[in-house]
């Protein structure tokens, strides 16, 4: 069992710094605890009775950058989207919704004008082209050694720094945008995951890293869902001759001299290095190291079968309405109440939430059959839901927030969402929902945080040392998963790092 490095976890991650590593001509472990690779990023058939099999956990991807594809020969697609988002209301007792195309044109004007008035959709432009040249700055170094604050301040070089990583996003955004629910569209980005207000910077740091992915900030669907990344990596880490251990979870890890004792399932592992591509945390606890701190997780994740998509009461074709974003109460007020209510330990009254529908995009995920019969997914992810609300009764605290859930989004349906749904053999509904402390359970993200550990911005400050921001305090130890600065995310830019970080080493 030697090795020259030891990988701890089978996420994207893991499995992309090994191909990496392997193909540098090194000898690599994987050691994954559980049964099966993939993490956060797998495809499975959630309802046994029904050949559907559902993107699980994570969902789009956006942060993986091209040369990653490039450079380990990758075929894997994602493919684009027409509509951008879709959010429904009711003004004046009136079914009303916005609409944004990926690339806007005379709809999506027309949308912002009819909702909010003429000055709205200047006002989504303006923000965003300003917000591009954040992206167009950041995202060429999300590869390379971090570059330094000023470094990148320079290159943005526009008053738009400020706002995005100086200041707190929600005070740019009350500046900007006159219309509670197109603010809240906007802060979305910087919340997905994160439990924060709009005036911590913690959402600044969430909404960069949900708008500079490839420089354009695109999310596209995985063609045949996450598990086709995950399926196409582990061909690749064999074919390089990377030897992958599943149900082997690492228990001990120890330096003797310069070489590291990796323990899992009763074997000892020896190497030169270790990546950690499972969460910091973890890593403390198996050293006994002090824990990093971190945000609790706050989201439930959704996932739904259904017969055949809703009718909306706006009028909207449900093609179009479902094909991007489909958001539900994320008013900016809507947020900050589910925020100050969850943080009083309490249920939102109202949990804003969004929904996507990855068979509009991409029907290779279902059987033929599912497919002629009309037979749809819908994924929904809700926010500010933190860990801590589950703690004492959790299967009744998901009952609560499946019911408020459903509720919220048959406001703006014709057909009620539970009518719509797959019927499996049992008779019961097709949905599953999946709680912060489920995501630590099954995939090991602490707390149910969904990036590992809170986000960094993507820079050191002027007097670090050069990094590649995966380094620990004991040498021959890097991150190689989400918790690495610039982790978090389906972006493999963590992996890559790190195993740039080894080769560095090596010389
Ligand atoms: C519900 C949900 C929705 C999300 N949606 C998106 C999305 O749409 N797009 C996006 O970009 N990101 C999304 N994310 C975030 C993204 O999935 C993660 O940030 C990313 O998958 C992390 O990848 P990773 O390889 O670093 O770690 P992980 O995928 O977490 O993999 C870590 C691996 O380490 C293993 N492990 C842990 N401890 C040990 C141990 N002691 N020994 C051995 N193995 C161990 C785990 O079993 C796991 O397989 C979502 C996450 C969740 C949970």
């Amino acid at each position: 069992m030697k090795y020259d490095v030891v990988i701890i976890g089978a996420g994207h991650n893991g499995l992309i710094a090994s191909c990496y590593l392997a193909k540098a001509g090194l000898k690599v472990a994987v050691l994954e605890a559980n049964e099966v690779a993939g993490g956060a990023s797998v495809s499975q058939r959630v309802f046994p009775d029904f050949d559907a099999r559902l993107s699980r956990y994570s969902y789009l991807v956006s942060l993986m950058p091209d040369q990653i594809f490039a450079d380990l020969n990758l075929s894997f697609t994602t493919l684009g989207r027409t509509v951008s988002s879709y959010t429904p209301d009711v003004v004046d007792g009136k079914d009303v919704g916005l609409l944004v195309h990926r690339t806007p044109g005379a709809e999506t004007i027309a949308s912002f004008t009819d909702y909010a008035g003429a000055a709205a959709y200047p006002a989504w432009e303006d923000f965003y082209n300003s917000v591009q040249k954040i992206a167009t700055a950041m995202a060429p170094t999300m590869l390379q050694k971090l570059p330094t604050r000023s470094e990148l301040k320079a290159q943005v070089n526009d008053p738009i720094w400020d706002e995005i990583v100086e200041k707190p996003l929600g005070q740019s955004l009350e500046a900007r945008f006159e219309d509670d629910l197109i603010r809240g569209v906007v802060l979305t980005d910087g919340l997905i995951g994160t439990f924060s207000d709009a005036h911590d910077i913690a959402a600044n740091r969430c909404f960069i890293y949900h708008l500079i992915g490839n420089g354009t900030g695109e999310w596209r669907v995985p063609q045949g869902g996450m598990g086709g990344l995950i399926a196409e990596l582990l061909d690749k880490s064999a074919a390089l001759g990377v030897d992958l251990f599943t149900n082997h979870r690492v228990t001990g890890i120890e330096q003797a001299g310069v070489e590291w004792k990796v323990t899992a399932a009763g074997q000892t592992f020896e190497s030169r290095f270790v990546l950690a591509a499972c969460a910091p945390q973890t890593l403390a606890s198996i050293m006994g190291t002090t824990q990093p701190k971190s945000l609790d997780g706050s989201q439930v994740k959704v996932n739904m079968l259904l017969k055949k998509l809703p009718r909306l009461k706006s009028g909207i074709d449900p093609k179009i309405a479902f094909a991007g974003t489909f958001h539900i109460d994320e008013r900016y007020s809507d947020f900050q109440l589910a925020f100050d209510q969850a943080a009083a330990g309490k249920v939102p009254d109202c949990i804003p939430a969004e929904v996507y529908c990855h068979t509009l995009t991409d029907s290779s995920i279902m059987s033929d059959e599912l497919n002629a019969q009309g037979f749809q997914t819908l994924t929904l992810f809700g926010m500010h839901t933190p860990a801590s609300l589950f703690e004492k009764n959790e299967a009744a605290v998901k009952e609560e927030i499946i019911q408020k859930l459903f509720r919220q989004i048959n406001r703006y349906l014709v057909d009620p969402i539970e009518e719509c749904m797959a019927v499996a053999a049992d008779g019961s509904l097709c949905f599953e929902i999946k709680s912060p402390l489920e995501l630590e359970k099954e995939i090991g993200l602490p707390r149910g945080n969904i990036f590992h550990k809170d986000l960094s911005m993507p820079f050191r400050e002027d007097d670090q040392d050069p990094s590649w921001g995966v380094e620990t305090e004991f040498p021959g130890l890097y991150i190689a998963g989400a918790g690495a600065i610039r982790g978090g995310g389906v972006s493999g830019i963590p992996g890559h790092n790190a195993a740039r970080a080894v080769l560095e080493a090596l010389g």
